[in-house]
């Protein structure tokens, strides 16, 4: 008897299902927008002329629990300038195999050059896929930007970058969502195509 129940009362958790709310989503051809502030892909941002806002000091790779981040500094020069500052990143790799999107790395990024994005696509088929380089974090030059290297062209000092940046809302335009996930293609530097 009590078999009998039971098996009924399996039955009736079915079938008060049958009558709910369909949630299945149809990814990945319609991918479910993330919550406005969710923890996805970094970006490496830029000041409306198109340098770096990454002076390479590290902070980020020394905040990181997970030790998934590697920065090497390089010098700017006269001629060569990818950062406002004295130094920028020559070498800029976030390991997504290792990274748990904890974001205390931006946190501590003085310069906020590290956000994070919502694009939550990053599995691979290789490890080595996974490793993220500069090229790939780069925001994309939105319109009036320049590729660097190129001279400061927002004021003679540091310190106009930072006070222009911030009155400026675009320079950061990449860091709230990618927007090669707009298009979900990009080549293997990370551009949109
Ligand atoms: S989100 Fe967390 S784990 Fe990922 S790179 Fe940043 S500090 Fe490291
Ligand atoms: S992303 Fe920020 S914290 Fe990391 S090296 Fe660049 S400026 Fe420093």
């Amino acid at each position: 008897m009590g078999a009998i129940t039971g098996t009924f009362k399996g039955f009736g958790v079915t079938f008060s299902h049958m009558f709910r709310k369909i949630v299945t989503t149809d990814y990945p051809f319609e991918p479910a927008p993330a919550a406005p502030r969710y923890h996805g892909r970094h970006i490496l941002n830029r000041h409306p002329d198109g340098l770096e806002k990454c002076i390479g000091c590290e902070l980020c790779a020394w905040a990181c629990p997970a030790d998934a981040i590697y920065v090497e500094g390089g010098d700017n020069t006269d001629e060569q300038r990818f950062s406002p500052g004295e130094r920028y990143a020559s070498i800029y790799q976030i390991n997504y195999a290792r990274c748990i999107f904890c974001g205390l790395c931006i946190e501590a990024c003085p310069t906020r050059s590290l956000t994070m994005s919502n694009e939550y696509e990053l599995a691979r088929d290789s490890r080595q896929d996974l490793i993220f380089t500069k090229e790939q974090l780069l925001a994309p030059l939105l319109p009036g930007m320049e590729q660097p290297p190129h001279p400061m062209r927002l004021g003679e000092t540091e310190k106009d970058y930072y006070l222009g940046a911030l009155t400026n809302p675009g320079t950061s335009a990449g860091a709230e969502k990618a927007p090669w996930s707009e298009t979900g293609t990009k080549d293997a530097t990370g551009e949109a195509s």
